[in-house]
């Protein structure tokens, strides 16, 4: 059993054949999927819990992508409290900053994230974090405004530096693997893979996007090949398939408070929801 711990499931892309793409995802062991939630951007929210209400193994995030940070406003924050409270609703995110597309502008940009994080702590939600080419900026207002929540969190796709990495565990975060682990071109992303401390250490898939080796012909991501990632990771670190697939979920659970004995059944939600 494993965990895709960074999914995006309501795009029209798997509109055609969503639970197909799901009970293939179960046939590969995937026990649990965290759908996020950003979709096309406010005034909708809910992209995420439409699905997760379907589904007891799969869980919604809630939150504004950077790349819809200009949709950021007063009436988005009231609404994405008051779903931080679903229950099915385990973290906010993914929020962050984009520099690379720069599709808001950086002030919106890192106003929408520091909101979202006053949002996350008052509901004492982790975070989902996603950041490209503005690692000095996210990490500066990571440290201003969540590292003293104790909250954690996630650095969705990480494929950072191990500075960077050194950084983020130290504000206590997971660090989750992409298929870009996978990639041929990811020396030294593989290289940092191998010393992150074992109880730190996700998977993902970010489907539709970043089809893993040996798969990349298809272009269409989904959460069935999160077991490829696991496996590249479980070759660096030395240990076998299950090994990395058992302790990636564990961690998954830990950070979310979730019942291990729920081990891939309808996860309990309860103690991480007040
Ligand atoms: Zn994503």
């Amino acid at each position: 059993m494993i965990v895709d711990s960074h999914c995006h499931l309501d795009g029209p892309v798997f509109d055609a054949d969503r639970d197909e793409v799901l009970a293939r995802a179960r046939n590969a062991g995937v026990s649990f999927m965290l759908a996020i939630g950003t979709g096309d951007g406010p005034p909708d929210l809910e992209a995420a819990i439409r699905i997760a209400e379907d589904h007891p193994d799969i869980a919604a995030t809630v939150g504004v992508h950077p790349h819809d940070a200009l949709k950021f406003d007063d009436a988005t924050a009231a609404r994405l409290d008051a779903l931080c409270q679903h229950p099915q609703v385990l973290a906010v995110g993914e929020i962050g900053i984009d520099y690379h597309y720069a599709n808001s502008p950086r002030e919106r940009q890192k106003l929408a994230f520091v909101r979202q994080m006053e949002i996350a702590a008052g509901r004492r939600k982790p975070i989902s974090i996603h950041t490209r080419d503005a690692w000095e900026d996210t990490l500066d207002l990571l440290s201003l405004h969540w590292a003293g929540t104790g909250l954690g969190g996630i650095m969705h796709c990480f494929t950072g530096s191990s500075e960077q990495a050194a950084r983020c565990l130290d504000m206590g975060f997971m660090l989750s693997f992409s298929g870009v682990l996978t990639f041929a071109r990811s020396g030294d992303l593989r290289a940092t893979a191998r010393w992150i401390p074992i109880d730190r250490l996700l998977v993902e898939t970010d489907s539709p996007y970043l089809t893993p080796a040996p798969h990349r012909k298809i272009r269409r991501n989904e959460p069935r090949f999160v077991v490829e990632t696991a496996r590249s990771l479980a070759g660096l670190r030395g240990v076998s398939y299950e090994e990395a697939a058992t302790v990636t979920t564990a961690n998954f659970r830990r950070l979310f408070a979730m019942d291990e004995r729920t081990a891939g059944g309808r996860a309990n939600y309860g103690s991480s929801a007040t």
